[in-house]
């Protein structure tokens, strides 16, 4: 296991810059990289994870999906006020500007309202984004809150796999305890989905064990759209078996990129992918498997393998 970290200040400047110096070890052999959700992707139908990581095949935004991201802008910059003027009110008041940046990030959630920002879908949509931020405020009070991070990204090479997500908000108390924060704005899950969620959270705990050397006293998950939350602790004994699970899946990603053999797994999710129409499970036919595929995750376009 290696942790990956940046170099602290005042060393070597060779060093920082990317030159090994003669004492320094070497830097870790990364073979393969994962995210929760492409871990997850793999795990719940492996075509899926292949259209996504190594066709690369363009999915249409989601006012669903675009609303959690707006929604994840506005509380990621409400922490940038002073604790006293974190209300409802100016969280709602950081919605236009968290808008443009949705857009400016992702163009083409344009398409989402062809009316425009004037029409009355997008006003109806903004106005259901509102309403998360009010479950959102129901659920705590942020003036009495001083997150240690928000959207962190965190990072850690185990026996050559490179595992990274986006940590919504980390909390540390005044004696050290880490406590993961994840904002939902789906539905709180059914038992299956329920399992995702807390892959993710596991995950996240994992990194931050591997990194800080800590396990984090409480994973919580804030479902903003039904106004619940759902927390969870993971012991050293889960997580490393968590982390066996997690190579696993890389090992079994690594021989479906040498066979080409990632098969459907058809299930509730096949109802949200965008993929359905060229899904064999459903009666399409896939694009033929490249000759050289390379992994990419789409979500930060860079490749899984180096
Ligand atoms: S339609 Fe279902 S089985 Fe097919 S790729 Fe999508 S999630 Fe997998």
């Amino acid at each position: 296991m290696t942790q990956v970290s940046e170099p602290a200040a005042g060393s070597d400047p060779a060093t920082s810059q990317g030159v090994p110096g003669p004492d320094d070890p070497l830097p870790p052999v990364v073979l393969g990289s994962l995210s929760p959700s492409r871990a997850a992707d793999f795990k719940s139908c492996p075509l899926l994870y292949r259209f996504r990581c190594v066709d690369r095949l363009p999915e249409a935004p989601s006012p669903a999906a675009t609303r959690g991201t707006l929604v994840h802008a506005v509380l990621e910059s409400l922490f940038d006020l002073p604790a006293a003027e974190r209300t409802l009110e100016r969280a709602r008041d950081l919605l236009p500007a968290a808008w443009e940046r949705v857009r400016a990030e992702t163009p083409d959630v344009e398409s989402l309202f062809p009316e425009g920002a004037s029409g009355t879908e997008f006003a109806e949509w903004l106005a259901s984004a509102a309403d998360l931020l009010g479950n959102y405020f129901r659920l705590e009070d942020p003036s009495r809150l001083e997150p240690a991070s928000r959207e962190e990204r965190v990072e850690v090479v185990v026996d050559g796999l490179r595992l990274r997500g986006i940590i919504d908000r980390l909390d540390v108390s005044p004696a050290g305890d880490i406590r993961v924060v994840d904002y939902k704005t789906g539905a709180t899950p059914r038992e299956a989905f329920e399992a995702k969620a807390l892959f993710q959270m596991k995950f996240y705990a994992l990194v931050l064990w591997r990194t800080r050397g800590v396990v984090p006293r409480q994973l919580r998950l804030m479902y903003l759209a039904d106004t619940d939350t759902l927390s969870y602790a993971a012991d050293e004994d889960e997580l490393r078996r968590f982390e066996r699970t997690l190579k696993a899946i890389w090992a079994a990603i690594s021989r479906a990129m040498q066979t080409g053999d990632f098969r459907p797994s058809p299930s509730r999710l096949c109802d949200w992918c965008d993929h359905k129409p060229i899904c064999p499970a459903h009666g399409g036919t896939p694009p033929p498997f490249p000759q050289s595929p390379v992994l990419t995750d789409p979500r930060d376009a860079l490749p899984v393998t180096p």
